[in-house]
């Protein structure tokens, strides 16, 4: 694996020099994802707006009913420089998504 590179949904375990570090949810014994074999440009749209929301929608598609998905989507969260659609959600919704545990893990704390 090369460095500088990113991990990309649909390259999956078969292209794994697509990746810095694999994803732990590709680990061997692990159910092959959804997006394996599919074309990993379209879990990168060249942005999150909605003229890309058809292709957003067909990634999220691909995430739908992946055995990987909670997994996926806690790594995901983990990364916040992540780029892609992940587990179904954008790099905008990862974020609020971080914003609304953090909110919430503080009502918590207090
Ligand atoms: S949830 Fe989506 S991006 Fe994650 S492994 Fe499954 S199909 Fe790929």
């Amino acid at each position: 694996m090369s460095a500088g590179q990113i991990a990309r949904p649909g390259a999956a375990s078969a292209s794994l020099s697509f990746m810095v570090a694999a994803p732990p949810f590709l680990r061997e014994g692990a159910p092959d994802p959804a997006c394996f074999g599919q074309d990993p440009n379209l879990f990168f749209p060249s942005d999150y707006g909605l003229r890309n929301w058809e292709q957003i929608d067909a990634a999220r598609d691909e995430c739908i009913g992946c055995p990987l998905q909670p997994v996926c989507l806690e790594w995901a969260l983990e990364n916040p420089g992540l780029d892609g659609v992940w587990a179904g959600t954008t790099p905008p919704e990862r974020r609020l998504i971080r914003r609304e545990r953090k909110r919430l893990m503080g009502n918590k704390a207090a």
